[in-house]
Protein backbone atom coordinates (compact mmCIF):
# COMPACT_ATOMS: atom_id res chain seq x y z
CA UNK A 1 0.00 0.00 0.00
CA UNK A 2 2.99 2.07 0.87
CA UNK A 3 3.87 1.63 -2.71
CA UNK A 4 1.10 2.58 -4.27
CA UNK A 5 0.74 6.10 -2.05
CA UNK A 6 4.06 7.29 -3.09
CA UNK A 7 3.52 6.71 -6.57
CA UNK A 8 0.02 8.29 -6.36
CA UNK A 9 1.76 11.29 -5.06
CA UNK A 10 4.44 11.43 -7.98
CA UNK A 11 1.59 11.39 -9.84
CA UNK A 12 -0.67 14.22 -8.03
CA UNK A 13 2.18 16.60 -8.09
CA UNK A 14 3.00 15.90 -11.66
CA UNK A 15 7.00 14.56 -11.00
CA UNK A 16 6.71 12.97 -14.44
CA UNK A 17 6.81 15.89 -16.48
CA UNK A 18 9.50 17.62 -14.63
CA UNK A 19 10.97 14.45 -15.62
CA UNK A 20 10.04 14.79 -19.35
CA UNK A 21 10.89 18.60 -19.74
CA UNK A 22 13.99 17.31 -18.57
CA UNK A 23 14.14 15.04 -21.19
CA UNK A 24 13.34 17.86 -23.99
CA UNK A 25 16.08 20.00 -23.12
CA UNK A 26 18.63 17.01 -23.15
CA UNK A 27 17.50 15.93 -26.43
CA UNK A 28 18.07 19.80 -27.40
CA UNK A 29 21.38 19.75 -25.80
CA UNK A 30 21.93 16.01 -27.06
CA UNK A 31 21.30 17.76 -30.90
CA UNK A 32 23.86 20.81 -30.67
CA UNK A 33 26.48 18.63 -29.43
CA UNK A 34 26.72 15.91 -31.91
CA UNK A 35 26.61 18.38 -34.63
CA UNK A 36 27.97 16.90 -37.80
CA UNK A 37 30.06 14.27 -35.56
CA UNK A 38 27.12 11.43 -35.81
CA UNK A 39 29.09 8.25 -36.36
CA UNK A 40 28.53 4.99 -34.47
CA UNK A 41 30.86 5.61 -31.40
CA UNK A 42 29.58 9.20 -30.47
CA UNK A 43 25.72 8.39 -30.80
CA UNK A 44 26.33 5.12 -28.71
CA UNK A 45 27.71 6.60 -26.36
CA UNK A 46 25.92 9.75 -26.32
CA UNK A 47 22.86 7.51 -26.09
CA UNK A 48 24.16 5.68 -23.11
CA UNK A 49 24.78 9.42 -21.33
CA UNK A 50 21.46 10.37 -22.21
CA UNK A 51 20.12 7.13 -20.88
CA UNK A 52 22.09 7.49 -18.00
CA UNK A 53 20.54 10.83 -17.11
CA UNK A 54 16.86 10.72 -18.34
CA UNK A 55 16.83 7.15 -15.99
CA UNK A 56 17.75 9.30 -12.80
CA UNK A 57 13.89 10.80 -13.24
CA UNK A 58 12.74 12.01 -9.76
CA UNK A 59 14.88 14.26 -7.84
CA UNK A 60 15.61 13.48 -4.04
CA UNK A 61 13.08 16.34 -2.67
CA UNK A 62 10.46 14.97 -4.97
CA UNK A 63 11.15 11.67 -3.20
CA UNK A 64 10.95 12.76 0.27
CA UNK A 65 7.70 14.81 -0.35
CA UNK A 66 6.02 11.39 -2.31
CA UNK A 67 7.13 9.32 1.48
CA UNK A 68 5.69 11.78 3.45
CA UNK A 69 2.74 12.24 1.23
CA UNK A 70 2.32 8.27 1.60
CA UNK A 71 2.21 8.30 5.39
CA UNK A 72 -0.40 10.85 5.28
CA UNK A 73 -2.43 9.10 2.67
CA UNK A 74 -2.32 5.67 4.66
CA UNK A 75 -2.99 7.23 7.78
CA UNK A 76 -5.91 9.16 6.59
CA UNK A 77 -7.20 6.36 5.97
CA UNK A 78 -6.87 4.51 9.24
CA UNK A 79 -3.87 2.47 8.21
CA UNK A 80 -0.93 1.58 10.42
CA UNK A 81 1.53 3.79 9.42
CA UNK A 82 4.21 1.83 11.37
CA UNK A 83 3.85 -1.72 9.25
CA UNK A 84 5.90 -0.11 5.80
CA UNK A 85 8.96 0.75 7.96
CA UNK A 86 8.77 -2.74 9.91
CA UNK A 87 7.93 -4.85 6.56
CA UNK A 88 11.36 -3.14 4.95
CA UNK A 89 13.58 -3.78 8.29
CA UNK A 90 12.21 -7.54 8.08
CA UNK A 91 13.31 -7.57 3.84
CA UNK A 92 16.83 -6.01 4.72
CA UNK A 93 17.26 -8.61 7.48
CA UNK A 94 16.61 -11.68 4.86
CA UNK A 95 18.21 -10.25 2.25
CA UNK A 96 21.24 -7.93 3.63
CA UNK A 97 22.93 -5.75 1.83
CA UNK A 98 22.87 -6.45 -2.31
CA UNK A 99 25.35 -5.84 -4.44
CA UNK A 100 25.22 -3.43 -7.29
CA UNK A 101 25.58 -4.15 -10.94
CA UNK A 102 28.79 -1.99 -10.44
CA UNK A 103 29.40 1.32 -12.90
CA UNK A 104 28.54 -0.46 -16.01
CA UNK A 105 25.36 -1.76 -15.04
CA UNK A 106 25.00 1.82 -13.14
CA UNK A 107 25.31 3.15 -16.88
CA UNK A 108 23.25 0.52 -18.89
CA UNK A 109 20.38 0.07 -16.49
CA UNK A 110 20.28 3.22 -13.42
CA UNK A 111 17.96 3.17 -10.76
CA UNK A 112 15.18 5.96 -11.40
CA UNK A 113 15.76 6.67 -7.74
CA UNK A 114 18.13 8.71 -6.52
CA UNK A 115 19.88 7.43 -3.93
CA UNK A 116 19.35 8.63 -0.29
CA UNK A 117 22.66 7.57 0.84
ZN1 LIG B 1 9.50 7.76 -6.01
Amino acid sequence: MVVVAHEMSHGLHDDARASINKQLVLSGLLIEVLGEHTNAGSVIMALVTYNYIVQRGFTLPHEVRADEDSFRYIASIGGNVRAPAALWARVADKLGERPSGGILGEILNPNNHPSTT
